[in-house]
């Protein structure tokens, strides 16, 4: 199964194919204050299994930390993609795979939420163990 996005204004595209590993939201400082929104969707996939098909030279980045290769289109500034090479996985954002069954597994970086969701999926003070986070979960009472 190969999904195809696009950026915003459609110079850009992008295939993704098999499953993703993992799906949910991220609330950290940092999708917030890069996407301009209160949370953002992620969909995340081996990095073989992401390719540019369209405008590849288009596609510009900005990596502010060293571990998170952030690419976006140059002509319309639309966000695509985030590479985590070090994890040897890609971050799609969600909203630009619209063929992709989107199931949420788990609220990210929780504890910087600045919009409360009510749903019954686990929230993550910052990242499961398995990707370098604490795996401590916020208190259910929230
Ligand atoms: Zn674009
Ligand atoms: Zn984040």
């Amino acid at each position: 199964m190969t999904h195809k996005g696009s950026c915003f204004c459609g110079a850009v595209e992008i295939a993704v194919s098999g499953d993703p590993v993992d799906m949910g939201y991220c609330h950290c400082q940092s999708c917030r204050s890069y996407s301009g929104a209160p949370f953002v969707a992620f969909t995340i996939w081996p990095s073989d299994n992401v390719a540019v098909t369209k405008g590849a030279e288009l596609i510009g980045g900005y990596n502010k930390v060293g571990t998170s290769d952030r690419k976006y289109c140059t002509q319309c500034g639309g966000h695509m993609f985030i590479d985590h090479p070090k994890l040897g996985v890609v971050d799609v954002r969600a909203a630009i795979l619209p063929t992709v069954d989107f199931e949420p597994k788990a609220h990210l970086s929780y504890a910087e939420a600045v919009f409360a969701v009510s749903d019954d999926l686990p929230k993550f003070v910052d990242f499961p163990a398995e990707i370098g986070g604490s795996g401590k979960l916020v208190d259910a009472a929230d």
